[in-house]
């Protein structure tokens, strides 16, 4: 059985003060619970100082980025090696903020997340569709290509490693989540595709989130899907007391 991983994306938001604060709340009440998996995925300034906090917990901490260099002349960029040196375990890859605003392409979610294998992060590679493309009925094959731009070239031990975040565009920050049924036809979608890239028993293992406006209210109904095994939560991942709501959901 797969295991649920509930990971918090807190994109650009808090302060130091407020990050640690939220890990001294969190940190003692995340169950010691082999079902879940808990993690943070906060700014590259916060990670160390969390990493630490959290050591003795059930807690994760993760980046939502990185480079896939590992050092050199790349002003302003993070690598593999720092965040792994740190103590990161996870890191998000392809968000469709990094690819809408900063220009990241399939073939750099691609370098980045072989990257992450390199150096012993679980990459959390984001897929989804826009509006526009659900509208004319391309959500499948746009997924689909994503997937398989993003995996191209691992390993099939590497691929069942891998965590697919689905987060259709339209429902990332809006308040519109996609229906439970209609989430777990995209997730089982993308176990199919990579059933035929690697293999049945491969395909089983991967951990699959579906993300965009994700609360406590509407976890327990995702996580009933048969493809659906956890979340990659935006906004309801900011308050402690909401984080918990959704860790306990996948227990
Ligand atoms: P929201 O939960 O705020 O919609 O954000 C989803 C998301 O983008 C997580 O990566």
């Amino acid at each position: 059985m797969r295991k649920k991983v509930i990971a918090g994306n807190w994109k650009m938001n808090k302060v130091l003060s407020e990050a640690n604060q939220f890990v001294g709340e969190v940190a003692t009440k995340v169950p010691n619970d082999t079902n879940v998996e808990a993690i943070v995925c906060a700014p590259f300034p916060f990670l160390a100082s969390l990493v630490e906090k959290t050591k003795d917990s059930n807690v994760k901490i993760g980046a939502q980025n990185m480079y896939f260099e590992e050092s050199g002349a790349f002003t302003g960029e993070v690598s593999p090696v720092m965040l792994r040196d740190l103590g990161v375990t996870h890191v998000v890859l392809g968000h469709s903020e990094r690819r809408e605003y900063f220009n990241e392409t399939d073939e750099m979610v691609n370098k980045k997340t072989h990257a992450a294998f390199k150096h012993d992060l679980t990459p959390i590679v984001c897929v989804g569709e826009t509006l526009e493309q659900r509208d004319a009925n391309e959500t499948m094959t746009h997924v689909e290509n994503q997937v398989k731009q993003a995996i191209k070239g691992l390993t099939e031990e590497q691929v069942a490693e891998t965590i697919i975040a689905y987060e259709p565009i339209w429902a990332i920050g809006t308040g519109k989540t996609a229906s439970s049924e209609d989430a777990n036809e995209v997730c089982a979608h993308i176990r199919n595709v990579l059933k035929d890239v690697t293999s049945d028993v491969t395909a089983e293992k991967v951990v699959i989130q579906y993300g965009g406006s994700v609360k406590p209210a509407t976890i327990d109904e995702l996580l009933e899907q048969s493809d659906v095994d956890g979340a990659l939560v935006g906004g309801a991942s900011l308050e402690a007391e909401s984080f918990l709501q959704l860790v306990e959901a996948g227990t």
